[in-house]
């Protein structure tokens, strides 16, 4: 017995000091933390999906308090979210436009050329950089592996007959499937435009029908009949501008190849003359 007690005293000794140095450095060496910083993280909802651009909601409330983050950039949250933490930072709270994800792409099954048998990863990434690029001719739309549904934190994305299609009542505009999806098919979009176009094709017209029956062919007729002038020519790939367009969806009717959506409830449209009658009028004398 006698022959342990002195190792003992030994570590026991060496545990008091070492612990002693132990709580010294922690207090003298500690990092504050800005009680802000909890408070922001606190308010944010734990998705870690990335959308704000900082690694995490524990790198975006560090982000808000040490770097000037705005405080509305967590689409996950919400504006509510964004006035709090505005006001928890002292700062004016500043109004995002309510923004939510589209699919650039409509090449179903049916509607696209395949060209080969694909036998490799179903992930888009992968896919992306070995030869071949997927099975679909089109090397510009949705590969449909559904590596943005692996992604989106939120089930807003699923892959329906090969193109991947975006719930916008679940979504929250994180952007975390924009940024995955490496043929950049899917942007983020005014929630207010309902009228997009829904092809990434830019080649021009002939080549894009041999590979699929609703890419943009670039004939312009969206250009002509756009009233604003909101719809015009990005080379040969139609573009609409958000700012711009009233959302009349003229140009969606009048696609040739209904490469642009409408998403806007049907509605009854004014009944209109019919042609000879609207002439056999004009050509009447007017009585006086
Ligand atoms: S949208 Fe992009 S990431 Fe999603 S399935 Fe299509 S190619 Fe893949
Ligand atoms: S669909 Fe995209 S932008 Fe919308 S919540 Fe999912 S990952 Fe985020």
């Amino acid at each position: 017995m006698e022959g342990m007690l002195y190792p003992m005293l030994v570590m026991g000794g060496l545990g008091v000091v070492f612990g002693g140095l132990l709580a010294f450095a922690s207090e003298k060496f500690k990092v504050e933390v800005d009680p802000r910083q909890s408070e922001i993280r606190a308010k944010l909802p734990g998705a870690n999906c990335g959308g704000c651009g900082f690694p995490g909601c524990d790198g975006y409330a560090d982000a808000c308090v040490n770097a000037g983050a705005k405080p509305n950039l967590c689409a996950a949250a919400g504006p509510e979210v964004a006035a709090e933490i505005a006001a928890i930072l002292g700062v004016a709270a500043e109004e995002a436009e309510p923004m939510v994800a589209y699919v650039k792409c409509q090449g179903t099954t049916q509607k696209t050329v395949k060209d080969c048998v694909y036998m490799g990863v179903h992930d888009c990434r992968e896919a992306a950089v070995v030869p071949g690029k997927g099975p679909s001719a089109c090397t510009f739309g949705c590969m449909g592996f559904g590596t943005c549904v692996s992604v989106c934190a939120f089930g807003a994305v699923k892959i329906a007959d090969g193109v991947a299609k975006v719930d916008p009542e679940k979504c929250v505009a994180c952007g975390a499937c924009v940024n995955e999806c490496p043929r950049s098919v899917i942007t983020l979009v005014p929630r207010k435009s309902k009228v997009q176009v829904a092809c990434s094709n830019p080649l021009k017209g002939p080549l894009v029908k041999q590979v699929c029956s609703v890419g943009c062919i670039g004939c312009g007729i969206c250009a002509k009949v756009c009233p604003v002038k909101a719809a015009t020519l990005n080379g040969a790939l139609a573009q609409i501008d958000p700012a711009t367009c009233i959302n009349c969806g003229l140009c969606a009717t009048k696609c040739p190849v209904k490469a642009i959506t409408d998403s806007r409830p049907p509605r009854v449209l004014p009944p209109m003359p019919p042609v000879n009658a609207a002439e056999e009028k004009s050509s009447q004398p007017v009585s006086a």
